[in-house]
């Protein structure tokens, strides 16, 4: 083939991990003009893959590259190419956290898509047409009515529709109406323009089913059938395609998603909104890992559009930069909604001293006697506690013998449900022994309490209590292990919206966005090991968790019920962190912690990254890691960068192996991201280049932003 026939040179971004060896696009000829954002299929060695045109010019325009190039295989032509936003945000999201450019945008795509051919994707394109269709001919819903605004959400959303942009705080506690402020917000910016597309962001789809149902709700009657896609990890491919080419084409004018939402195109983006948004499960753990929140808040400043940042706890970062100046940066605009919309106030909280209880106490009897008259009242109770399993560990008191994982740096967990001893972080499963595999002892005693243990003991000391109608009590668990199943979550969850469960026993996943009618008493089991950990956002991380917890109690409209209880069982009955749950102070606890991190010299006042490898030894990761270091230090020494970074030696991951795979990390820190930025990209070079020589490393990555350091 000569230039004659294939005039035209496109660059195309190719998915492969940071790690390897591709980085750049790749060059291919063509027989036309493709516009970029155009999805092509392209010989890649003996396979072909897919991949996003990036640019494309007159081949005879600049020199051919050394090698023999090769024609693309076929242009997908039936997908109206990727804009300039998103490919704009993928540039960004490649370059911010150091990914390859082709891993970030193929795997913004829906897995589907990656394998289509044309013709397929034609097909789908034509169905889903038909599909929004024969939705426009179905007789519209009617329209719930939504509630009149507050004075303070009507404050809100004035502050909001003033600035055409901006970052907007939604600081309010649980039931202060902020996803009514997300709605009223949302409806505004789509009546200003028929074609106006919103993104919602959540945490996670199926512990907050109940938002998905009031934005269907709220905007199907008015936008109509169809307009509100659904995205999230746990679609089966052909819905998650689906949504996808809806958002794309403009058909869905609300995107309502978890984090792999925050890549969706939307041509015509008008408003976002971040629920929750100081979850941690923003935050990709692999692949590229990018913070799905600070990619939304990038979005809106890039197509001038207001985002609004909505939480009862915000991350000390989001908190920090809505200080105004002087003392803060001022960068976000904090907006208070101080007050449950109910009117319902928030719990009183109780703190136990567990330090007086008798050893082995599981639950201190003031909060048994407390949990007994809920039942009895006929009012819920939910009990948290954040372990799975029976037990952490099964320990021999005769030889020392402990249920450790043979591949990884852990204890496995006794699960009494299915006898069997079991790691959480790779999942090796296997029976529990009868006896002492070292010594044969009979005596295994059994660690720190788990979610199992408590449901059974609750269980057992709840045989004797009726509810009202004299039925007896029913407990529920809610954690990773009873909600394995295809739809047990579901059905375990309206179990306890119906009333037939009355204690429900689970880890953190019970304290997320469920608006749960009938909760009276909350209590949180063991919350002291989270204050013992090194990392420095374990105590922002428990208040907001348990004030989370807190928010699911008392949300009954009826007047007449009994104030609602939070219980802590602590040995430290006296941490102020406790104090502050008790009095329902974040602002407090947030202007302590601040105080704290500026002395200390951590987020938000330092940035932070890790370079981190796998291998198949310690030394191998802790070699690697140190020797691109080391040429980073060298490469930088002349530059004024050098002076404003802190490089911290190697140290092994909390779990430093899983699945027989050595873990290590190299902190660097810096308060100038431009330095920071300048030093990783002198990383990823090195990384890179010295890989081939360290044969023992798997693989390796940069954590950017990284949480839990
Ligand atoms: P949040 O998202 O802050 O937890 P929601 O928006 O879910 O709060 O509101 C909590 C409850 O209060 C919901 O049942 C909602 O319908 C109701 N609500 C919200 N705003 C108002 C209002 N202005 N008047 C009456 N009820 C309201
Ligand atoms: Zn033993
Ligand atoms: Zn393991």
């Amino acid at each position: 083939m000569t230039l004659q026939t294939l005039p035209w040179r496109l660059h195309v971004a190719v998915s492969a991990p940071a790690h390897s060896s591709i980085n750049e696009p790749l060059s291919y000829l063509a027989a036309h003009e493709v516009p970029p954002g155009t999805l092509v299929r392209v010989p890649l060695g003996r396979r072909e893959v897919p991949g996003i045109v990036c640019s494309c010019e007159a081949a005879a325009a600049s020199p051919a590259p050394p090698w023999a190039e090769r024609p693309v295989s076929e242009v997908l032509a039936a997908l109206p190419p990727l804009d300039a936003h998103w490919r704009a945000l993928i540039a960004f999201t490649a370059r911010y956290y150091h990914s390859a450019l082709g891993e970030v945008a193929l795997a913004a795509l829906p897995p589907t898509l990656r394998r289509m051919s044309n013709a397929q994707l034609e097909g789908s394109m034509k169905r889903l047409e038909k599909r929004a269709e024969k939705a426009r001919k179905e007789q519209p819903s009617t329209p719930d009515t939504p509630p009149q605004p507050s004075a303070e959400q009507g404050a809100a959303l004035e502050a909001i529709a003033q600035q055409r942009a901006g970052v907007f705080l939604l600081f309010g506690v649980t039931g202060s109406g902020k996803t009514e402020v997300y709605m009223r917000a949302v409806q505004r910016a789509l009546e200003a323009d028929a074609a106006a597309q919103a993104l919602i962001l959540v945490p996670e789809i199926n512990l907050t089913p109940q938002l998905a149902d009031r934005f269907t709700h709220r905007f199907e009657p008015l936008l109509g059938a169809g307009s509100v896609a659904v995205l999230h990890s746990a679609l089966t491919p052909a819905q998650r395609l689906a949504a996808w080419l809806r958002a794309h084409t403009g058909a869905a004018r609300i995107v309502l998603g978890t984090r792999v939402a925050a890549l969706t195109p939307l041509p015509q983006l008008a408003l976002i909104a971040v629920d929750e948004e100081h979850d941690a499960s923003y935050k990709q753990q692999e692949g590229a890992r990018y913070s799905a929140r600070d990619l939304a808040i990038w979005r809106a400043h890039h197509a001038r559009v207001p985002i609004i940042l909505g939480s009862a706890t915000p991350s000390l970062e989001s908190w920090h930069a809505s200080i105004p100046p002087p003392a803060g940066p001022g960068r976000y605009q904090l907006l208070a909604l101080p007050q449950r919309a109910s009117g319902s106030r928030l719990p009183a909280v109780r703190r136990v001293d567990m330090r007086r209880a008798p050893r082995g106490t599981v639950i201190a009897p003031p909060l048994l006697a407390a949990i007994r008259a809920c039942v009895r009242a006929g009012q819920q109770a939910l009990l948290l506690l954040n372990r799975r399993g029976w037990a952490a560990a099964l320990h021999c008191r005769a030889c020392g013998w402990s249920s450790e994982c043979p591949h990884c740096s852990a204890w496995r967990a006794f699960h009494k449900s299915d006898r069997t001893l079991r790691c959480h972080h790779c999942g090796l499963a296997q029976p529990v022994p009868r006896a002492c595999p070292e010594c044969g002892n009979l005596d295994i005693g059994t660690g720190t309490l788990g979610t199992e243990q408590l449901e059974e003991r609750i269980a057992a000391a709840l045989t004797q209590v009726q509810r009202p109608d004299g039925s007896p009590a029913r407990v529920l668990r809610i954690d990773a292990d009873s909600t394995r199943g295809a739809g047990q979550l579901d059905a375990h969850l309206a179990a306890v919206h119906s009333g037939e469960v009355d204690v429900l026993v689970g880890t953190q996943m019970i304290a997320k966005g469920h608006d749960f009618r009938r909760v009276a008493l909350v209590a949180a089991i063991n919350p002291d090991a989270a204050l013992l950990s090194s990392d420095f956002r374990a105590p922002e991380r428990l208040l907001a968790l348990l004030m989370q917890a807190a928010g699911r109690a008392g949300r009954a409209d009826d007047e007449s019920a009994a104030p609602a209880q939070m219980w802590v069982q602590t040995t430290m009955p006296q941490h102020p962190l406790f104090a502050a749950l008790a009095a329902h102070d974040w602002a407090g606890f947030a202007a302590q912690q601040l105080d704290e991190r500026r002395a200390a010299g951590l987020p938000p006042y330092m940035h932070l990254a890790l370079l981190r490898a796998d291998a198949r030894t310690q030394e191998a990761a802790h070699a690697f890691l140190a020797a691109a270091a080391r040429a980073v230090q060298d490469a930088l020494a002349a530059s004024p960068a050098a002076a404003q970074l802190a490089w911290s030696p190697p140290v092994p991951l909390p779990v430093q192996r899983v699945a027989g795979v050595e873990r290590a990390q190299l902190l660097v820190e810096s308060r100038a991201r431009s330095a920071l930025a300048q030093a990783l990209t002198a990383a990823e070079q090195q990384l890179r280049a010295l890989r081939p020589k360290h044969r023992s490393v798997i693989r390796w990555a940069i954590d950017v932003d990284p949480l839990g350091v």
